[in-house]
């Protein structure tokens, strides 16, 4: 094992170790992993709602998905090349595609303008493209609009965090404590009053000071330019109507053939995630009224604009030259492997990449930022179960794609150093046990 190997090695290990510190962060948050576990299948629940369970629902869709994906990465150029057409011409969106996520930041950068604040929500996509990296490195203040945002924000809280509920670590008490501290106000600690307070101190601002939103998309129809986005709050309708300019940051991969594949895919991500997810958006085009002599202005009570960056970096040459984390570029962000993986349920937010937890976020960091930071993350805590790639309801194997990783960290001396005396155990002594 090389010296870099080890000092990697070393890192996870010092994380792995605060486990059993009940006061530390990690402890806290693979406590709070099993919680929401429990909380994800007491929500089971919600299938009485429909006629079927969320799973045969997603077993019955997930074909038909896959096969959506597939089209589009069989011609993955061509659906591109139409959906920028159709978002330029028919929808009126001002549209960037950007070939690295360089010309992704520039392209935000010239958007944004002399504006020095940007509201957002849902934007993994604009994190990955280094978009935010660039915002903080601009002194743009951001603001979270989500909740679980808004409370990580508030609580300073920067580690990778449960995407689906970023702010379920912290107690009532300790955010009525933060915000008594950082307003001065009172409040009595429960979810209730807390939600209140935001609705009625944030709320306004959301209505009636955004310049500039930014979010990304669950999903874009080559076919009509059709972006769209699902949530439960409220906070990405508010984002997308009340606002000057709307920006949207996607990669290409979230263009599916048409717009009824899109809304499959919002519904599948809602599904299987078992999220009470009330809202879903289609934007076809900037707020406009043609009411007075049949003269068509943009910006009535809506977005006056709507900007598309879309992000290819990486993606068409995934698609073209086969490589293994062609994947990817089929993953709908729905976060759910995490439910089933054993290494996010035993180590929390230590099997974690800046990007979020989990494996899919170990492979995106491999991507952008290589073997290493996957290292680092905890590629070795897999214990390759292969339950991700069983349960994914878009058809990637997660399991296939983190072996690979392995193959190439071992290959590059990064493998720790309990897995190398295994092996030669095997080779040397025939028994690994001994
Ligand atoms: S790999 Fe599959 S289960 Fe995991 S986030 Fe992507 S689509 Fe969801
Ligand atoms: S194989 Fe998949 S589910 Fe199993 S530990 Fe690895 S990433 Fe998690």
């Amino acid at each position: 094992m090389s010296e870099e190997g080890a000092k990697l090695y070393d890192e996870v290990k010092e994380k792995v170790e605060t486990l059993k510190d009940e006061k530390s962060i990690h402890r806290k948050f693979a406590d709070i992993w099993r919680l929401a576990c429990i909380g994800k299948y007491r929500s089971f629940d919600l299938r009485y709602l429909y006629d079927d369970t969320s799973r045969e629902y997603v077993e019955k869709y997930k074909p038909a998905m896959i096969e959506a994906k597939e089209k589009f990465l069989e011609n993955i150029e061509d659906y591109v090349d139409q959906c920028l057409n159709v978002m330029e011409k028919t929808n009126k969106f001002k549209v960037y595609y950007a070939k690295t996520n360089e010309e992704a930041q520039e392209a935000f950068m010239k958007e944004l303008g002399d504006n020095k604040v940007i509201y957002k929500s849902k934007s993994l996509e604009a994190k990955d493209a280094g978009i935010i990296d660039a915002l903080k490195e601009n002194n743009i203040e951001i603001k979270e609009t989500d909740l679980g945002d808004v409370l990580c924000q508030l609580l300073e809280y920067e580690s990778p965090s449960f995407t689906l509920g970023p702010g379920i670590q912290f107690t009532e008490e300790e955010i009525v404590a933060k915000i008594k501290e950082r307003y001065g106000v009172e409040l009595e600690p429960k979810a209730e009053k807390i939600v209140k307070y935001y609705r009625e101190n944030y709320r306004p601002e959301l209505l009636n000071d955004v310049k500039v939103s930014l979010t990304s998309a669950n999903a874009i129809s080559a076919h009509d330019g059709s972006i769209v986005l699902i949530e439960n709050e409220g906070n990405i309708s508010v984002l997308t109507r009340a606002t000057d300019k709307h920006i949207v940051v996607a990669g290409i991969s979230k263009i599916v053939p048409d717009e009824f594949d899109a809304l499959m895919v919002a519904k599948l991500q809602e599904r299987i995630t078992n999220v009470d997810a009330g809202y879903i958006s289609i934007i076809s085009s900037p707020s406009s009224t043609s009411d007075i002599q049949g003269t068509r202005v943009f910006g009535m009570y809506g977005a006056k604009e709507v900007v598309v960056i879309l992000v290819d970096d990486w993606r068409t040459e995934a698609a073209k030259e086969n490589l293994f984390y062609k994947d990817m570029l089929k993953c709908i962000s729905c976060k759910s492997c995490d439910f089933v993986c054993t290494a996010s349920r035993a180590f929390g937010n230590i099997y974690a990449s800046k990007y979020g937890i989990g494996g899919i976020n170990i492979v995106r960091d491999y991507i952008h930022n290589g073997i290493e930071e996957a290292v680092k993350d905890g590629l070795f805590l897999c214990t390759g179960c292969e339950n991700c790639t069983n349960w994914c309801p878009a058809g990637v194997d997660l399991a296939e794609m983190i072996k690979n990783l392995k193959k190439i960290a071992t290959e590059k001396g990064l493998c720790p150093p309990t897995l190398k005396k295994y092996q030669e155990k095997i080779i040397e002594d025939k028994n690994p046990f001994k």
